[in-house]
């Protein structure tokens, strides 16, 4: 008899799992059902903003694989609208309800691969009874708060709550969409994923694109008319808002994990082994969002939820659990996003984390520009390394600029990844043309200014 196979959660890791685990074993080996409370399967949550803004027209378009190419081309029953209530490892057996016929499916399995996702944080102002408040963390939400954009009376003021990148993206979208927007965070700057100095770098351009930003600032309630949104009420009196939008941040979804008795580590996450086994548990995986992995530089848990990880970590397991060996090292926290032409990208820790990790470090700034400075479109680039200062190992890298300033994060990635020292750095044989970079590569140059940084601080001559 074939062994059975659920996934709980539909999207980038549960899905990537189920079709790894199906490419190393046939339907008369492996039955495969997946599980997914929502509409769609396989979509790109990081694609949402830029369907709101109208930059990508459809929202089919971010849909990667749906069910329908699942069954045909995977033989994985997927059953939408279905969310998994309860997992019962003792019987093997998960429970799930269907929402739109209320009915209930008890199913078994031999293997079981937990990918729920982030449950994004909703504070208590934000009920449902005040219509015109959105979330974006999936699909669904986003198809929510495109229809009230959509509908008349058309949205004229936007309030984003939050100024991660969730937040600082969908503000560009609503901006790009014609609406007056104001961003509320309770911090003194907004994206907190990188130091301070470099945030005000952002948040300069985000003003100069005509987003009202208020720092500093806490949203407490809301105000209404007609069961509409009317005004967020903040800590520095109302702003008038038609449709709202929470970035408040995520935490893992682990609730039904938790109440099946899986392990939680430190950071709120499922605790997973390297081949995204939950210990204790045969035959249950955790992939995404909802666990906690380790951090290679800072060595310690963290909860990273980024797409990039989800769906490297399903494949893991699914390559695992088709009878293969893979393995997920860890992440160093490499992002990139956006704000109107403004790029931002960032790897490894920030001052801050470098600091809570018990590392003594320095840290560097270097202005140069993307391209020669006399090649057309050259436009500033500020990179902020910091470094042991013991080693000189890079330990956390920020990049700010216009145009090809956030992939260059790539190159400091895999500086940091692989334990280069900034002296080390300084040799790289990087690519130079004047369209591309100046003779000396922004990298190369912010490199040179840490090995000057570290040489004073040991109290060597700068070379
Ligand atoms: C607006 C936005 C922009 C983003 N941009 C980026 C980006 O640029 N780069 C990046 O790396 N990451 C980005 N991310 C993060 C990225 O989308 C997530 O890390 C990724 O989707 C996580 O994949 P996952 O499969 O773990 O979880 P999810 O994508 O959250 O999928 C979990 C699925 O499980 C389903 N589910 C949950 N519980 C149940 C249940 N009990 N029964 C059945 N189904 C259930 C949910 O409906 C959901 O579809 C962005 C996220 C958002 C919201």
């Amino acid at each position: 008899m074939a062994q059975r196979l659920i996934v709980v959660g539909g999207d980038a890791a549960g899905m990537a799992a189920a079709s790894q685990a199906r490419r190393r074993r046939d339907r008369a080996d492996l039955e495969i059902v997946a599980f997914e409370r929502g509409h769609s399967t396989s979509y790109s949550a990081c694609g949402i903003p830029y369907w709101i803004s109208g930059v990508v027209p459809e929202r089919d378009q971010l849909v990667a694989r749906d069910p329908a190419t699942f069954r045909a081309d995977f033989d994985i029953d997927v059953r939408l609208r279905h969310e998994v209530t309860a997992i019962d490892l003792a019987r093997r057996e998960v429970v799930a309800r269907d929402l739109d016929g209320g009915g209930e499916v008890r199913e078994r399995f031999d293997e079981l691969v937990y990918a729920t996702g982030a449950v994004p944080k909703r504070p208590d102002w934000a009920g449902p009874e005040v219509r015109g408040v959105f979330g974006v963390q999936t699909l669904d939400d986003a198809s929510a708060l495109r229809a009230w954009l959509d509908a008349e009376p058309s949205p004229r003021r936007a309030v984003v709550v939050g100024g991660g990148y969730i937040g600082v993206e969908m503000a560009e979208a609503l901006i790009q969409r014609g609406l007056s927007v104001t961003l509320v965070e309770r911090a003194d700057q907004p994206m907190s994923t990188v130091d301070p100095d470099m945030a005000a770098l952002v948040a300069d351009a985000m003003r100069g694109v005509g987003i009202d930003i208020r720092t500093g600032v806490e949203v407490t309630g809301l105000d209404e008319r007609a069961g509409r949104v009317s005004a967020v009420v903040t800590t520095d009196g109302p702003l008038p808002a038609d449709v709202v939008v929470l970035g408040l941040g995520v935490r893992p979804d682990t609730a039904l994990a938790e109440a099946a008795g899986l392990p939680i580590g430190v950071s709120g996450g499922i605790r997973v082994d390297r081949r995204m086994r939950v210990p204790g548990a045969p035959g249950v995986w955790a992939a995404g969002d909802c666990v906690e992995t380790l951090h290679r530089v800072s060595g310690l848990p963290v909860h990273v939820p980024l797409g990039t990880h989800a769906n490297k970590q399903g494949r893991v397991a699914g390559i695992n659990l088709g009878g293969g060996y893979a393995t997920f090292p860890g992440v160093i926290g490499t992002a990139v996003t956006k704000v109107c032409d403004l790029e931002v990208g960032r790897t490894g820790l920030r001052e801050r984390e470098a600091t809570a990790s018990g590392f003594e470090f320095v840290s560097v700034r270097a202005e140069s520009t993307n391209r020669a400075g006399y090649y057309p479109g050259a436009r500033t680039m500020t990179v902020k390394l910091i470094a042991e200062r013991s080693s000189g190992r890079l330990l956390g890298a920020q990049i700010v600029g216009w145009s090809e300033a956030a992939k260059r994060i790539d190159t400091l990635a895999v500086a940091l990844w692989n334990e280069m020292t900034v002296d080390e750095m300084t040799a790289l044989d990087l690519g130079y043309a004047p369209p591309y970079a100046p003779v000396w590569d922004p990298v190369l140059i912010a490199a040179r200014k840490a090995v000057d940084a570290l040489h004073h601080a040991q109290g060597r001559a700068p070379c």
